[in-house]
């Protein structure tokens, strides 16, 4: 399709069709070809090409050439040039585009068309012999690169080397016969490298095998690599854009640059971007030249920056959406190159829904849809604390807000093998190119030297909430040596550096960070989130202090309440292990006596938080031997003990040897008769419970008797008493006696009684399948998304993670189901325990509590399921509601 005849559709739906066909950047050019916008002529191969040329073993599919050479003939008549015409010869850009924005994952080719005569021709034409054969030298860089698969840095440096034979060392300072010299040793490594083969001279062989290599661009690994984190499908393809090239590189009234139509780091409402003077836009989109701030351009190009400016204004109002806008400028003139919705962090796309819903360009149920809920993770990350004494490393600029620490790593490689071990790292890098995808992912903050705002690394950080700080350009950066040094310090690779995205400052060492205080805009954005959702939202919390934090972002309740959480601590400990160890009932109540107070006073400030709110409290759940010291080093201490008997000296410290000793021993016996090969599957949850009924009456004890404490203070509170691992409804109906009994003596101890619930956690297939019987003792039930996910699966969680990789980059598995529901197997299991649980109870109340409470596709699935709340971890309770709030409108 030619631009002008491209379809481009009215209603939203025609236009996602036009997208989908053109990809992004042929529609939209297309688009602003159909608004009377200038933009050079061009036409666009559609994905459906792609996809053919994919299927049909990378033959070009019937009719692509011959339309395309139709197609052509409308661009020469446009310009009045010709395609290959020495005389006055057209020259194209060769430009890739998927419906869904990749930025720079794939391939694009400029000046394509270049040989010895159209070059001349060039020269001729536009009297300016160093631009035609600067062009000439980055065509055959770029083709050479990008078309025949040569490595890049090998043409960078014959431009090296040509460069520091000059004064000023410029590749501006190239003379023409220099730049021509450039261009044949760059054919010659071509001619070289591809065993003999010449590099192509003739454009429309150019032009083919350019096409060609866009569509292959595709299944490039960093574009598989972008598709997989941002789950965007594989077989949608990308479209090629050949376009009529505009020349920024045209002396010092030519330029390129990009701008978005807010700022996309605040989203306030301001053109905001960068733009070079005698240049070509991949100087600025590669980061190779740090550019200058938009608004320089109204001293240096005032008429084009009030026309720009104008248009970015009619370019936003018809998307009504913040653009990202490219475009050159040839000799004064202005053409546009591409426009598309800008990305933005999390603060940005909250400020601007708001903003866009008070400037009346939209209403607040489409405001909430343009929130992405994972974009809010950045909002709610820690910036770092002002009080901290800070020492300054280098400033660059704040490309990606945030605060993250780390150790420094100088590759990617190296930030993935750091990452894969669990290790926090800052990947810092001269510039960032699409191979650092991985890496970039993997780090926790990405500093870079070169490169501006728009430079890949801050594209790519910002998309993923990373902080990011570019354009560094005081670093020296030895990534071999694996060193830097800035301003008198020296950095090597495993040192800490602390990055603070926000404004755009690395530091020294490990800072501590404070949490983030949410602004009025994002206090109105979830206020129109709530509103729409049906879904509740609750949290796991274990402490006062996380069930406050958690009320903050605005959860309903606790959903889950792990109370081994609170056996730990040393005092704690001692007493847990007593009670495991105790020989009979009796020494095991004695032990059980002296954690009660402690249990109680852990509730009674969770329900003193929660006031007015439900909260879950689960009974003890993990395998005792969790509680005890680990059976190698006690088997290690036995042995040393052993050892210090036969060197003692004297009788008492015999005795006192022998005592420790055998104390030891029996520890190590205990610990070893609770040892299991499978703990996951053994004795825990409600056996625990069924075996120790003294454990289930100590924690229901402490839950009434704080919860008394907390009423007679005048707290509302709403305990919900939660069982765990149950796959047999007998198990309940034990525990659940259990826990009555132990409410009725503690109200009549007190007078008076507190309404509460019994119910349990459905986290085993049996469970589900026994639902309806599980109910009859069940006032709610809570999938435990954890442990079902372990048990439908038949997949340990602690061992999975050595496989599970290999089996989503395989397409086996869509997701690692960990993060995300398994919606056809787990998920078919949650609809049927519900559904079956509600059939024989139908006030039953049923929630989530696993991982995927705070996982927006999961939450969606949730709210399809008919579930009444999710419940997941404090930070991604805001998540979770604007997840809860997508899924209902
Ligand atoms: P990406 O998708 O990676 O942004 P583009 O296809 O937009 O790649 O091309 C990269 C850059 O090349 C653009 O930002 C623009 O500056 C330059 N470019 C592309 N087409 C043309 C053209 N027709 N004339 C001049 N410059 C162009
Ligand atoms: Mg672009
Ligand atoms: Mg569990």
């Amino acid at each position: 399709y030619s631009f002008d005849d491209a379809p481009v559709g009215d209603t939203p739906e025609e236009k996602g069709e036009a997208k989908a066909l053109l990809g992004g950047k042929g529609a939209g050019l297309a688009a602003m070809t159909a608004a009377g916008l200038p933009v050079p002529p061009g036409l666009t191969v559609t994905t459906e090409a792609c996809l053919a040329y994919r299927r049909h073993g990378s033959v070009f599919p019937e009719g692509l050439w011959s339309q395309t050479r139709e197609a052509l003939h409308g661009i020469e008549e446009a310009t009045g040039k010709r395609f290959g015409d020495p005389e006055n010869p057209l020259l194209l850009s060769v430009r890739s585009g998927a419906a869904v924005s990749m930025p720079g994952m794939m391939d694009t080719v400029l000046n394509l068309g270049l040989n010895d005569e159209t070059a001349a021709g060039l020269a001729a034409q536009t009297g300016d012999e160093r631009f035609a054969f600067d062009a000439y030298r980055r065509f055959v860089a770029m083709f050479g690169e990008v078309v025949m698969g040569l490595d890049g840095a090998r043409f960078e440096r014959v431009l090296d080397r040509a460069k520091a034979q000059t004064k000023g060392g410029r590749d501006t300072d190239l003379s023409p016969d220099q730049l021509r010299d450039v261009v044949a040793r760059s054919k010659r490594l071509v001619f070289g490298d591809q065993h003999g083969t010449p590099f192509p001279d003739d454009p429309e062989e150019q032009l083919r095998q350019a096409i060609a290599a866009v569509f292959r661009s595709w299944d490039n690994d960093r574009a598989r690599a972008y598709r997989r984190v941002h789950r965007i499908a594989d077989d949608i393809g990308t479209g090629v854009t050949v376009q009529a090239m505009v020349f920024g590189n045209m002396g010092w009234d030519s330029g390129t640059g990009v701008a978005f139509t807010r700022d996309p780091s605040t989203g306030e409402n301001e053109l905001y971007g960068e733009y070079l003077l005698n240049a070509q836009g991949e100087d600025v989109v590669a980061g190779t030249r740090t550019p200058k701030p938009i608004a320089g351009m109204a001293d240096d190009l005032p008429e084009t920056y009030e026309e720009f400016r104008e248009i970015a204004g009619r370019l936003e109002a018809a998307y009504s959406d913040v653009q990202d806008v490219e475009f050159t400028v040839e000799r004064g003139t202005l053409w546009l190159l591409q426009t598309r919705t800008a990305k933005r962090s999390g603060a940005a796309a909250v400020r601007v829904a708001v903003d866009l819903v008070n400037e009346g360009v939209i209403d607040r149920a489409e405001a909430v849809r343009r929130v992405a809920p994972g974009a809010l993770d950045a909002l709610l990350h820690p910036t770092v604390d002002p009080e901290a004494e800070v020492e300054v490393l280098v400033e660059g600029l704040p490309a990606s807000p945030g605060a993250a620490t780390g150790r420094a790593v100088f590759t990617s490689d190296a930030a993935e093998a750091a990452a894969a071990e669990g290790g926090a790292v800052i990947l810092i890098r001269q510039e960032t190119s699409p191979d650092d995808f991985d890496g970039l992912v993997a780090a926790q903050a990405v500093v870079t030297a070169r490169g501006g705002m728009t430079s890949h690394a801050a594209v790519v950080a910002r998309g993923m909430g990373t902080p990011c700080v570019a354009g560094a350009d005081a670093l020296r950066i030895d990534a071999a040596q694996g060193r830097l040094t800035a301003g008198g310090h020296t950095v090597v690779a495993g040192d800490w550096l602390t990055v603070d995205g926000a404004t755009g400052r690395v530091l020294l060492g490990q800072v501590p960070t404070v949490e983030p205080t949410l602004g009025d805009d994002f206090h109105t954005l979830m206020g129109w989130a709530d509103d729409a959702r049906r879904l509740g939202v609750r949290a796991n919390a274990d402490t006062a202090e996380d069930a406050a934090q958690a009320r903050e972002f605005g959860a309903e309740g606790i959903g889950l309440c792990r109370t081994e959480h609170m056996f730990f601590g040393d005092e704690r400990l001692a007493a847990v292990r007593e009670m495991i160890l105790a020989d009979g009932s009796g020494a095991r109540e004695a032990a059980l006596r002296r954690l009660l107070p402690l249990q109680r006073a852990d509730f009674d400030g969770i329900f003193r938080a929660m006031d007015g709110l439900p909260v879950t409290v689960r009974l003890l759940d993990p395998p005792l031997h969790e509680f005890l010291p680990d059976l190698l080093e006690l088997t290690g201490e036995v042995a040393e003990l052993k050892m210090a008997l036969k060197g003692a000296e004297t009788l008492a410290e015999m005795d006192r040897l022998l005592d420790a000793s055998d104390t030891a021993r029996a520890l190590l016996r205990q610990v070893e008769r609770l040892q299991e090969s499978n703990p996951m599957l053994g004795l825990r949850g409600c056996r625990l419970g069924l075996l120790y009924p003294e454990i289930t009456q100590m924690q229901a004890r402490a839950v009434f008797e704080a919860a008394a404490d907390c009423a007679a203070d005048g707290v509302d509170v709403q305990p919900e008493i939660m069982v765990p691992l149950v796959s047999v409804a007998a198990e309940l109906a034990d525990q659940e006696a259990v826990v009555r009994a132990v409410a009725d003596d503690v109200f009549s101890e007190r007078g008076g009684a507190i309404d509460f619930l019994v119910g349990t956690m459905l986290e085993l297939p049996r469970a589900c399948l026994t639902a309806g019987e599980i109910a009859e003792h069940a006032e709610f039930f809570s999938f435990g998304t954890n442990d079902l996910t372990q048990t439908t699966f038949g997949l340990s969680r602690d061992d999975a993670g050595r496989f599970l990789s290999a089996y989503v980059d395989r397409g086996v598995l869509s997701d690692d189901p960990f993060q995300t529901l398994d919606q056809e197997g787990v998920g078919e299991l949650v609809r049927l325990g519900t559904d079956r649980g509600r059939a024989a109870r139908p006030a039953l109340k049923v929630g989530v509590c696993g991982e995927h409470g705070g996982d927006p596709a999961s939450v969606a699935f949730f709210h399809r399921a008919g579930l009444d709340y999710v419940s997941c971890s404090p930070y991604r309770v805001p998540v979770a509601r604007l997840a809860a709030a997508h899924a209902a409108l």
